[in-house]
């Protein structure tokens, strides 16, 4: 028998995105349980044989920030800012939100991502218990964890039971089981979540070996508000209550002035958002400025109740376009926010020595691209294709932690009929 579990064999492509660049052509990778174990330049035996001989293998897309179970409300706030979309989704949680729900919300997302070849995402939604779960049946790397509000929220949690629902987190992730993931503590935001609270969550964190996923700085009213209650910017308020000592990354950071960045070096990452900001006409996050002042920046699609899709092909294309308006097309090159979209996403979440590369000894996250469409021919250069000409419908088979969990573009973990049918279900009731 052979040792390898799958061979993916006579790849036309393997974008390794390793720290060179390197791109193999006609190329085989051998997994063995959930890792890489060789790049090879011939066929392997394997238990299981895939011929990738069409196909570009690429890492799966890292969705640095969004909120999987909000794919229940795609489309119901239109034609609003960030302010006015917080109050009408608000208030749809309010009507349908429970931990059920929210497990079947996140199943729809992760589905819908895995389709489209993101293979992990970061995730910040209520009920996290009931996300994970769903996120896990559907096979995604889901990286989740507890949200924190002052006021009750719709868990009804208050607050020392959401500071003892944290310190079981590390268990529960145990529990539920799937790829192996860091643990996370996700305060809402700095004008949903007090300072002293802010403190608290900074000691648990650092009890709990925790990073931080919070809300910073999208747009401008946000900053003016928290500017206007204390007299500051929300990554100063992170820096004086101790949560920058932990590894953050921020949902957005659209709008960091020089010195948060000054405070974030080393700390903090952040989830570039453009397909959301320019819908909610949040701004446009500088993030040429902000890499050059050494701040790992990722990509993220935000929730579907903001930008409608978790699809990360168009977010490449709009971090694309946005260098390219703002700085100039020299500084808008396909393979840096193809990086972006897979090592720099893994390394903002804390993730870059398990995924976001093709090498050996890093998990098996993997995607394969039919290039036998129109729009993918001729190739005169592999990243411009992938970020500016190819779509999520080109993603025929995922792999996650070495499990097909996409196959010939149909998931083999979820019944997609049945799920649909529980979804319409569920909606109905939002109009009942
Ligand atoms: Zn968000």
């Amino acid at each position: 028998m052979p040792n390898l579990d799958l061979a993916i064999n006579n790849a036309r492509y393997v974008l390794s995105v390793n720290s060179s660049g390197e791109v193999y052509e006609n190329c085989s990778i051998g997994i063995s349980g959930n890792t890489i174990i060789e790049i090879s330049k011939t066929p392997l035996n394997a238990k299981k044989v895939y011929d990738a001989s069409e196909r570009l293998i690429s890492p799966g897309l890292v969705n640095t920030h969004t909120h999987l179970a909000m794919t229940l409300f795609r489309g119901l706030a239109e034609g609003v800012n960030l302010q006015g979309f917080l109050e009408k989704v608000w208030a749809a949680e309010g009507a349908i939100m429970d931990a059920p729900t929210a497990e079947l919300g996140t199943k729809l997302g992760a589905l819908e991502a895995l389709l489209g070849g993101t293979t992990t995402a970061l995730d910040m939604y209520l009920f996290p218990e009931g996300t994970h779960k769903g996120a896990v049946a559907a096979g995604l790397r889901h990286v989740s964890g507890p949200i924190f509000f002052d006021f009750p929220g719709l868990d009804g949690l208050e607050w020392e039971a959401r500071i003892a629902f944290a310190k079981q987190w590390p268990a529960i992730l145990e529990k539920i089981g799937g790829a192996q993931v860091p643990t996370y503590l996700m305060p809402h935001a700095t004008y949903t979540c007090s300072p002293e609270h802010l403190s608290e969550i900074a000691s648990l964190a650092e009890e709990i070996g925790a990073n931080i996923h919070i809300h910073i700085s999208e747009n401008q009213q946000e900053n003016k508000d928290v500017a206007d209650r204390y007299g500051k910017t929300p990554t100063k308020i992170l820096a004086e209550t101790g949560i920058l000592k932990r590894h953050n990354i921020f949902g957005h950071g659209v709008h960091l002035i020089d010195s948060d960045l000054v405070d974030m070096k080393g700390r903090a990452a952040v989830a570039h958002c453009p397909g959301s900001n320019l819908k909610l006409a949040s701004g446009i996050a500088d993030i040429k400025k902000y890499r050059e002042n050494g701040i790992t920046v990722g990509l993220g699609t935000d929730g579907c109740s903001s930008s409608n899709d978790l699809d990360m092909w168009p977010v490449m294309r709009f971090a694309g376009y946005l260098l390219s308006q703002n700085h100039g097309p020299e500084n808008s090159k396909a393979e840096e926010v193809f990086r972006m979209a897979t090592i720099e996403g893994a390394k903002a979440i804390g993730l870059a020595n398990l995924i976001g590369s093709i090498e050996v000894g890093k998990r098996a996250d993997l995607i394969a691209i039919d290039l036998a469409a129109p729009h993918l021919v001729p190739i005169h250069n592999l990243y411009a294709l992938l970020v500016y000409a190819a779509g999520r419908s080109d993603v025929s088979d995922v792999w996650v932690d070495g499990e097909q969990v996409i196959e010939n573009r149909t998931s083999t973990k979820l019944d997609f009929a049945e799920l649909r049918k529980d979804v319409n279900q569920k909606v109905s009731q939002l109009n009942g």
